[in-house]
């Protein structure tokens, strides 16, 4: 006969979870690796391994050191502890020591420092981006923002991977990365970068990666730090351990000694940190480091419904090399839901306005705006999102960066905007439509919106915001022919000032590098056009690169973070009107159901005016740089120099007699477009963008004579 009791200790800790994560929390001290797919219940299940060790009196709480990479993940880890443990204080979970690796190195550091390193005080270095610009400039390498940034970004890659300046050449060579600058003088700079931080009297200045080495340095080298430490400490466990470090692993070395008493999770397929030095190879070698090692394979996806884990395996399946070899099939375990939604639009406000309208519908019926996420693959990407939600009333935060009109380049922008206007005197005829683009474009290409993307993920990324803002106004200008450089600024700001506040129980909007490890009800994976994802610079690698199986992964993290409803969308062009030359992105072919065309809610659109076109074989043009060069980037140039040279000396000239900025006359844009299609008459002339009735009559006669004197 069956005894109702009350639930103990033990019911608590395992009675919700399967066969095999119970193996996983009951296997005796010793090595220990979970390696499993994505919601699976692997951090479910080592905060219950920590926990029965504790209650069931393996190991003291003091002595169990639970490390992961995040803050946010680490804090998380400590939340789920706390609400584990037995009453007994003794056995107390919430005083096991759950954090980050720097956290817990730079603990250490502070302890063992005097011993090992005597009367040398230490100070972290909280940002090395000073001493970097300082290496950077000694060196010769450009001093921008994003190029400091990302040059600390390739020190930090080289330490995190145990590459020493001299190696740095040849290892990057080997592994083939994308850098921003030449490598030896990327090495050089490392060099300095290391030398300046050293040579501060009496103070060392220590970044967070030497935080790593001196604490790993400290153990290795002082038998007596190494004893107390392994005393103290005798119990390891690691979260997503497919993302460690090679100077991860080797604090960990030293932390375990000859002792084994490790448990590690992770899984391989979901390793999007490469570019930073993270490896699954520790993961997929951990039995042959520990042959004795219990290996425990989960399969039961308890996150997502059936539909949603059967996409999810689809994707995985078609990835190739090592870390494909240890995925699992997912079995979903929920109840079955809706099936997953493809939906493809002409552009990218059409996409964002559906998702907007689709979150509408799901808050209505009863979905928290807490529990819905739109992914994206990278930060720019927000802007068309955040105004989407804000036009639809639906509260939202931008999680893991700022809110696109916050973003420092986008700030800087609207700035140098204002001081643009400020001078176009307020005689003259302000610039309009095509004109007003092209204004836009000069006065933001000082800030960086060359027609190239840069080298370097910084560089980048502030790249891609700015040709955010610059497709949003040609976007403005396409609706509204007659639109000034003021009123269209006061749009901008009043865009700006309209955005909601962040709110803790919004909408998510996040890239799908911050979503990992996390979930939602609901997720809209936005963009999926290629060479947005797969990104156009692992594209360049080769269709069979490792950085597109990089990116694949980072799909796979997408979908596995919905729980229930999960849409899928692609823009065929940026801007309504624009030329529709966007493809869905490789990951869906075979996937996505073949017609799945949608315009998008009807949204009353103002009237407007014609798409750019190109001035070589009148294709509509939606590139920004192709909308900078006035024709398709791979159509001829087939350019006056000398022309061109007698234009802008013109130019100068004529600036200077009537006392107004150069643009104010022709933009350089103009001035190209000119010496490129020789007009021979008025109406060739006005065919230019750029050029109007007015400065036909300011300025016709000159131009058309300059143009002949060339022929
Ligand atoms: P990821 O790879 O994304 O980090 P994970 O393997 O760490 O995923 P968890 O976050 O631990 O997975 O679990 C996913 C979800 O499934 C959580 O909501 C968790 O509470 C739930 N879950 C895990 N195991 C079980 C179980 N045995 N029964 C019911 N729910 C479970
Ligand atoms: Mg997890």
């Amino acid at each position: 006969m069956m005894v109702a009791m009350a639930p103990t200790a033990h019911d608590k800790l395992l009675g919700d979870l399967d066969e095999e994560q119970r193996d996983a929390v009951l296997a005796p001290r010793g090595p220990v690796c979970v390696l499993a797919g994505a919601g699976t219940g692997k951090t479910r299940t080592i905060t219950r391994r920590i926990a029965h060790l504790v209650t069931a009196g393996h190991v003291a709480p003091g002595q169990v050191l639970a490390v992961t990479f995040t803050q946010r993940a680490a804090g998380e880890m400590r939340a789920r502890l706390r609400g584990l443990g037995g009453d007994d204080a003794e056995a107390s979970t919430a005083s096991v020591q759950a954090m980050t690796f720097h956290a817990a190195a730079r603990r250490q550091l502070s302890y063992f420092w005097p011993r090992v390193v005597g009367s040398t005080d230490w100070q972290l270095l909280d940002s090395k981006f000073a001493i970097v610009a300082q290496a950077a400039n000694r060196t010769g390498l450009p001093t921008g923002t994003e190029n400091v940034r990302d040059l600390a970004g390739e020190i930090e890659w080289a330490k995190a991977s145990l590459i020493s300046p001299e190696t740095y050449p040849a290892a990057v060579a080997e592994a083939g990365r994308d850098i921003p600058f030449d490598a030896e003088k990327i090495g050089q700079a490392y060099v300095g970068y290391e030398s300046l931080k050293a040579r501060r009297d009496g103070m060392a200045l220590l970044d967070f990666d030497d935080l790593l080495l001196h604490t790993a340095a400290a153990i290795e080298n002082d038998a007596a730090v190494a004893q107390e430490f392994r005393d103290r400490y005798r119990c390891f466990v690691v979260d997503e351990y497919q993302d460690v470090t090679p100077l991860q692993q080797r604090v960990l070395d030293a932390w375990l000694g000859d002792r084994d008493d490790l448990t590690v999770v992770g899984d391989a397929n979901q390793t999007i940190y490469s570019f930073t030095g993270a490896s699954p190879r520790y993961l997929l070698d951990f039995s042959r480091r520990f042959p004795d090692a219990a290996v425990i394979r989960l399969e039961r996806d308890y996150r997502s419904t059936p539909q949603v884990v059967s996409l999810a395996n689809r994707v995985i399946a078609a990835a190739r090399g090592r870390m494909a070899g240890s995925r699992l099939h997912l079995v979903g375990q929920r109840p079955p839901g809706p099936a997953p939604q493809f939906k493809e639009y002409p552009d990218e406000v059409a996409e964002a306005a559906a998702a907007a309208a689709g979150i509408k519908k799901l808050i209505e019926s009863g979905t928290p705006a807490a529990e819905i996420a739109v992914l994206y693959r990278i930060n720019a990407q927000s802007e068309v999102y955040e105004e989407a939600l804000t036009e639809a009333g639906i509260p939202f935060q931008v999680r893991g960066g700022e809110g696109f009109f916050t973003r420092q380049e986008v700030r800087q922008a609207l700035l140098a905007l204002q001081r643009t206007a400020e001078r176009v005197p307020p005689d003259a005829q302000p610039p309009a439509g095509a004109e007003l683009s092209e204004l836009v474009r000069a006065t933001l290409e000082p800030l960086g919106l060359t027609a190239e993307a840069p080298l370097g993920t910084r560089a980048r990324d502030r790249w891609e915001a700015l040709v955010a803002l610059a497709e949003l106004v040609d976007d403005e200008v396409a609706q509204r022919p007659q639109l000034d450089l003021r009123t269209l600024l006061g749009e901008l700001r009043q865009r700006a000032d309209s955005r909601h506040p962040p709110v803790v129980q919004g909408v998510t909007l996040a890239s799908l590098h911050a979503a990992k490890g996390l979930e939602w009800d609901a997720v809209f994976l936005v963009g999926l056009a290629d060479g947005t994802l797969p990104i156009s610079h692992a594209l360049s690698h080769g269709a069979d690169s490792e950085p597109v199986e990089e990116e694949r992964r980072l799909f796979y993290v997408g979908i596995t973070r919905a729980r229930v409803h999960l849409t899928l969308s692609w823009a065929l062009a940026r801007n309504p009107g624009g030329r529709q030359g966007r493809r869905p992105s490789r990951f869906l072919n075979g996937i996505a159901p073949q017609s799945q065309r949608e315009d998008g809610p009807s949204r009353p659109r103002k009237a407007r005016g014609p798409a750019p076109r190109c001035r070589v074989c009148n294709a509509a043009l939606t590139s920004s740089a192709a909308i900078m060069l006035r024709r398709c980037e791979s159509c001829p140039s087939d350019i006056d120099e000398q022309l061109l040279s007698d234009l802008k000396e013109w130019r100068s000239q004529r600036c200077k007699e009537m006392k107004v900025p150069a643009y104010v006359v022709f933009t350089d844009n103009t001035l190209i477009a000119i010496a490129e299609s020789l007009p021979a008459d008025d109406a060739a002339l006005v065919a230019i963008p750029g050029i109007g009735a007015r400065k036909l009559e300011q300025f016709g006669a000159d131009v058309l004579a300059l143009v002949k004197s060339r022929q």
